[in-house]
């Protein structure tokens, strides 16, 4: 049977691409250390018996030789320090974690003759000022005293790793940078708007829009961006390669924040808090993100099928499930 390695597949996108997997018939082996990522968040996977599925817990380089010893011949590697807060507030851990991880697993694939998906980040284009983003522009951040662009510095030397060891000697190596992605189980607690937004929603609480609310992201749904990254893995062309993975459909955060009201049916008001409040000084936010994905629809035929509105619909039903039903017992 065929085996995938995904290091942070405990996390809200390699959990669903386990499933993604899981379901393809293959046999996935997950690394992750719980510290973003959550054992519930595999836990049917894990307790299902027609699922051969594996849950390891620990660092993805810590582990890495040991999954690979159990015959794995693709690994994605999603482990990574996650949201903007978590960058801002322990830089130094973040750059020794998602650099050293990825250097572990590269060398621990060479040994083992597996591919590797490396997931890099949209962070990587920093404060690009030409849309849409293209794969071979120039990367333009802001100066070293404002910490959130060590991040995106990370995953671009993660990314000069990969595309070195995939020219020379190995693993054979795809570079994703992943766009804003949206779906269950991502937690606002690191600062993501989408879960944060429906959760303010569905409680009535005001909608904390940073900044003036005119920046603009595009948001995928998770399952669209797992086909890609399947889709890709499978594609011997795409090795050696880099490729931007999101939507297209641009939307400013105000925009944002009047469709989940809308689509929650909430009374919520919207207010703006300014970027010191909430990050602090020295904080620089992209005024606007925008892939250009033809690289990856002329390679794999790629287009997201999920609509933002349909996403965020089902988001904001997964949260009041529980609620409701537990509204209901207390009535009973
Ligand atoms: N944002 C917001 N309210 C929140 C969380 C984020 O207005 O509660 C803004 C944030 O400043 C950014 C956008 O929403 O302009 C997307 O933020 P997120 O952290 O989800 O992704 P990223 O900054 O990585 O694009």
């Amino acid at each position: 049977m065929r085996t995938a390695i995904i290091t942070g597949g405990a996390g809200f996108i390699g959990s669903q691409l386990a499933r993604r997997l899981l379901a393809d018939g293959r046999r996935v082996l997950i690394i992750d250390n719980l510290s973003t990522g959550r054992r519930e968040n595999v836990a049917e996977l894990l307790d299902d018996p027609r699922a051969d599925c594996r849950l390891i817990v620990g660092r993805a380089g810590a582990q890495i030789e040991a999954a690979l010893r159990l015959g794995a011949d693709e690994v994605y590697h999603l482990a990574a320090a996650v949201g903007v807060q978590l960058v801002v507030d322990d830089p130094a851990g973040m750059i020794r974690n998602n650099v050293s991880e990825t250097v572990s697993v590269l060398e621990a694939a060479r040994t083992a003759g597996a591919k590797v998906l490396i997931t890099s980040s949209s962070e990587v284009y920093g404060k690009c000022p030409r849309l849409p983003l293209q794969e071979d522009m120039d990367l333009v951040y802001g100066p070293t005293t404002a910490s959130r662009w060590s991040y995106g510095l990370t995953k671009a030397i993660d990314e000069h790793l990969a595309l070195d060891f995939s020219r020379r000697g190995g693993p054979a190596c795809v570079v994703v940078r992943l766009f804003n992605t949206i779906g269950p189980r991502q937690t606002g607690r690191y600062g993501m708007v989408v879960p944060r937004f429906i959760e303010q929603a569905v409680n009535g609480r005001p909608l904390q829009v940073y900044g003036d609310g005119k920046q603009t992201r595009a948001f995928c749904d998770v399952r669209d961006v797992v086909e890609a990254l399947v889709g890709l893995m499978a594609q011997p062309d795409a090795v050696g390669r880099v490729f931007n993975i999101g939507s297209t459909r641009q939307i400013t955060i105000d925009q944002l924040a009047a469709m989940v009201i809308q689509l929650a049916g909430s009374s919520s008001a919207v207010e703006h808090l300014p970027y010191e409040a909430v990050y602090g000084r020295n904080f620089e936010d992209p005024p606007h993100r925008l892939p250009d994905t033809s690289r990856l629809q002329n390679l794999i035929g790629w287009q997201p099928a999920v609509t933002l509105e349909q996403t965020i619909r089902e988001l904001i039903e997964l949260r009041r499930g529980p609620m409701l039903s537990g509204s209901t017992a207390e009535k009973v």
